[in-house]
């Protein structure tokens, strides 16, 4: 017990890419100014069109404080009621829907999660059920959009609780062995205990959090917006049309290749705690589907010429994301031996130790999308965001908040899978990195 909680202490001090007195002030700053941030983003979105200007203003004739506590709604008991039927369908369907079983990759301490791959079709009952409960007249999406800020309110409070329990979780019961604390409250709280924290044998946390909750919310919101701009003004003009058809092709091909999600870092190596969890619980819903919050009230007409161009763009953006993904997939999957644009793929084969001391062997693809950067695919993510939020055109700048922050998280995320990997796979990283030398975009970076 001793031995393995020293080496998870070892672990988690590697996992510090930065230097320890950043990494603290980094967290705290996250840890305090997240949640206020998802309530001002909204704010602004709904209430001041989208100018940070606007709420600068306000803030400024009623005091920071003051005004900021005005602005912030209290958590209603509509908006427990939504959160609660949201999280217990999703909950069911993930236990209940039938799935293919697939293994996810094996743990530092040599585990093998277990998961059932019924994403696609909790994702394909979710979206029917939803538009069924508005088509028949039983259940208003409007009503969602009109509570949002009580909802964000009920979501941040209600997750904080949640990452609480995740955290004494950790230390009364974890589920496995890939468990154990940093011996610092605040990075256990932040960065999370457990890697496959599980209710009963079945109950897979993280899917639910990262996939069912958060996924899924984007999926349904972005729908919620559609439906409320429908409703409020008779149509939905071309530019939300673009938003919504982009976001919803994007989550589709995210629960499409869910289990492939299952080997990332989201889920292999990052740990539930509040980094991830809350991430996922509160910053998915609130600041991934922004554009298309600030739609609702901005209806621009793009014209057909510039919507399918965009349209055309940012399917192609998607397209290619989700290929590097399958290519570096396929490729693990088959050991080596899928084809890759054609041809066998170039590769390394790289061995590293477990925690436990035994040694493994992994295969590094150093062709196709893999050849031409180490993270080529976060380019076409970063740019499929820019194509659903370009249909706001650029009378504000907080429409492109996401696109911003996908871009310092993905870069910081290439430089912590780097170092991460560095340590894992030592000399062999090394000859990867002479071969393949820049990070994420070829030639510059
Ligand atoms: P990746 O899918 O890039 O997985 C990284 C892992 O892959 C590494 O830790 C390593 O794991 C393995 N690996 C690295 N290089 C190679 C190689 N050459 N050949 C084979 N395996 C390799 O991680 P991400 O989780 O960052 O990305 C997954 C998807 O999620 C992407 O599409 C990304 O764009 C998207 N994403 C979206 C975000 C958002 O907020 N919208 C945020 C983050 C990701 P191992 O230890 O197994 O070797």
């Amino acid at each position: 017990m001793v031995t393995a909680k020293a080496e998870s202490m070892k672990k988690k001090k590697e996992e510090m890419v930065h230097s320890p007195i950043l990494t603290y002030l980094s967290v705290i700053t996250l840890l305090s100014t997240c949640p206020p941030f998802v309530i001002l983003l909204w704010y602004t979105m709904v209430h001041q069109d989208g100018s940070i200007l606007n709420t600068f203003n306000y803030l400024k004739e009623h005091g920071v404080v003051e005004g900021f506590v005005n602005i912030w709604p209290r958590p209603t008991a509509v908006a427990w009621k939504i959160i609660a039927c949201y999280a217990l369908f999703e909950a069911a369907l993930q236990l209940w829907l039938p799935g293919k079983t697939v293994e996810g990759p094996i743990s530092p301490t040599g585990n093998k999660p277990v998961y059932k791959a019924n994403g696609v079709l909790a994702y394909v009952v979710t979206l029917v059920t939803y538009i069924s409960l508005w088509w028949f007249g039983i259940f208003n999406p409007s009503v969602v959009y009109d509570h949002l800020g009580e909802i964000y309110s009920a979501l941040i409070f209600g997750s904080l609780v949640f990452c609480v329990f995740l955290y004494i979780k950790g230390h009364v019961a974890p589920s496995s062995t890939d468990s154990g604390s940093s011996g610092n409250i605040i990075f256990d709280f932040y960065w999370g205990m457990e890697l496959y924290p599980r209710i009963g044998k079945n109950f897979d946390i993280k899917v639910f959090t990262n996939c069912r909750f958060g996924m899924m919310s984007w999926a349904v919101l972005a729908v919620t917006y559609c439906i409320k701009q429908y409703e409020t003004n008779g149509k939905v003009a071309d530019s939300m049309l673009v938003n919504t058809v982009l976001m919803l092709v994007y989550v589709t091909k995210f629960f499409w290749w869910e289990a492939g999600y299952w080997n990332t870092m989201d889920i292999a190596h990052d740990r539930a705690g509040f980094y991830i969890c809350w991430g996922c619980l509160v910053w998915v819903p609130s600041i991934y589907t922004s554009p298309g919050m600030y739609l609702v009230n901005h209806p621009v007409n793009l014209g057909p010429q510039l919507a399918v161009s965009i349209l055309i763009a940012g399917i192609l953006c998607i397209y290619i994301n989700y290929d590097c993904d399958r290519q570096r997939q396929e490729f693990r999957r088959t050991n080596g031996k899928s084809l890759v644009w054609g041809k066998a793929p170039s590769k390394i084969v790289a061995s590293y130790t477990t925690t436990k001391g035994e040694t493994k062997t992994s295969l590094l693809l150093t062709s196709g999308w893999w050849g031409l950067s180490r993270h080529f695919h976060y380019v076409p993510e970063i740019m499929a965001a820019f194509f659903w939020t370009v249909p706001a055109l650029f009378d504000n700048f907080l429409p492109y908040f996401y696109v911003v922050f996908l871009t310092i998280l993905l870069f910081d995320r290439a430089k912590r899978d780097d170092d991460r990997c560095r340590s894992k796979y030592g000399k062999y990283w090394k000859t990867y990195c002479a071969k393949v030398p820049y990070r994420i975009i070829p030639g510059i970076y």
